[in-house]
């Protein structure tokens, strides 16, 4: 493991993640004993013009531009004030020389990702179960905090321990037979041994204003309505998100791709997907009516959090398992 000076309190215990600039790993507090989980993101990257300087200047290389500096302060800023069972608290933030240390709650299960392609997909009642804790995190941050996410996606959504998927979930490829039915079950959700699934990485995170009353959270406006107007339909960028996570779930490959970036693009762009024969033969129609009102290209039109939360496939809470 890595040695962060500053992060004495700490011991790292493995790597959870990684990104360009930022690497998780789990940790434990020294003097507590409890298990976290620490986000480590650099503070700055040499460029060649910094690299032929530093001998001259070994200042200038540790000082973070001052946007980096800004960002990262606006996702601890947005993430200190939540507390939501589907968003993964801060701990505490902290900062070193060359480093930013956020201290997270432990996710031991990790990404939803992983989970998916381990099982292929997921029944819909277990995606029901997924999905609903990652909508009323989306319903706190857009009509509680009023904070629009953007980048929710499977690899930013993360189980709290390591899922043991019910029987009833399809066979995954390489099933644990001695765990089928250790699951323990959540009340009202119906999801096994899944947990708790929870929202992290705040990076992208930004504060709306509120159409309303024309202010950003919390503070008093003198937003030009072109602002307001902009940021109209922001929001429905995290429904587009939901939407693509609950096709992937349902069926195991996302609604768009394709391996050149600008057919993607432009496929995107069209909303152009389909119900793929024959993975989607046997899933409900009512499942395929909330993901087309999710997966709808106009904005305008597409379903809000509290629309979503109403649609009667996440109303049921009971799907019979597929016949055998
Ligand atoms: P980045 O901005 O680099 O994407 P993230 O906050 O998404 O940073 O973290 C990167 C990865 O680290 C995540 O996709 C996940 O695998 C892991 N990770 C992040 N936060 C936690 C956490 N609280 N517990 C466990 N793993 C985490
Ligand atoms: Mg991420």
């Amino acid at each position: 493991m890595p040695y962060y000076p500053g992060l004495e309190r700490f011991k790292l215990v493995e790597k959870m993640g990684d990104g360009a600039f930022s690497n998780v790993y789990k940790a434990v507090e020294l003097s507590t004993g409890r298990k976290v989980a620490v986000k480590v993101v650099r503070k700055f990257e040499l460029n060649s013009h910094q690299e032929g300087n530093k001998h001259l200047n070994p200042q200038f290389k540790k000082r973070p531009r001052a946007t980096e500096r800004a960002n990262i302060l606006k996702e601890v800023q947005i993430m200190r004030g939540m507390n939501h069972p589907s968003i993964v608290k801060l701990l505490s933030f902290s900062e070193s020389d060359e480093h930013y240390f956020l201290v997270l709650e432990l996710m031991e299960g990790g990404e939803l990702f992983h989970q998916i392609v381990k099982l292929t997909y997921f029944s819909e009642q277990l995606s029901r179960h997924v999905i609903l804790q990652v909508a009323h995190g989306i319903r706190h941050l857009h009509e509680e905090r009023g904070v629009v996410h953007r980048d929710i996606k499977p690899e930013n959504l993360l189980f709290d321990r390591i899922p043991i998927i019910p029987s009833k979930n399809p066979q995954p490829k390489q099933f644990d037979e001695d765990k089928e039915d250790e699951g323990e079950f959540v009340p009202g959700v119906g999801g096994g041994g899944i947990g708790r699934v929870k929202i992290a990485d705040f990076g992208l995170s930004k504060v709306v204003w509120n159409e309303e009353t024309m202010t950003p959270c919390g503070t008093v406006g003198y937003t030009a309505p072109e602002i307001v107007k902009d940021e109209r339909y922001s929001k429905s960028v995290d429904m587009w998100a939901l939407g693509c996570v609950l096709y992937t779930l349902l069926c195991g490959f996302p609604p768009f791709y394709d391996e050149s970036i600008n057919v993607l693009t432009e496929k995107v762009a069209k909303g152009y997907y389909t119900f793929l024969s024959p993975w989607w033969d046997d899933i409900s129609p009512a499942a395929k009516d909330l993901v087309s009102h999710l997966l709808c290209v106009d904005p305008a039109q597409r379903y809000t959090i509290d629309e979503f939360l109403a649609h009667p496939w996440c109303q049921e809470s009971f799907v019979p398992p597929p016949p055998t």
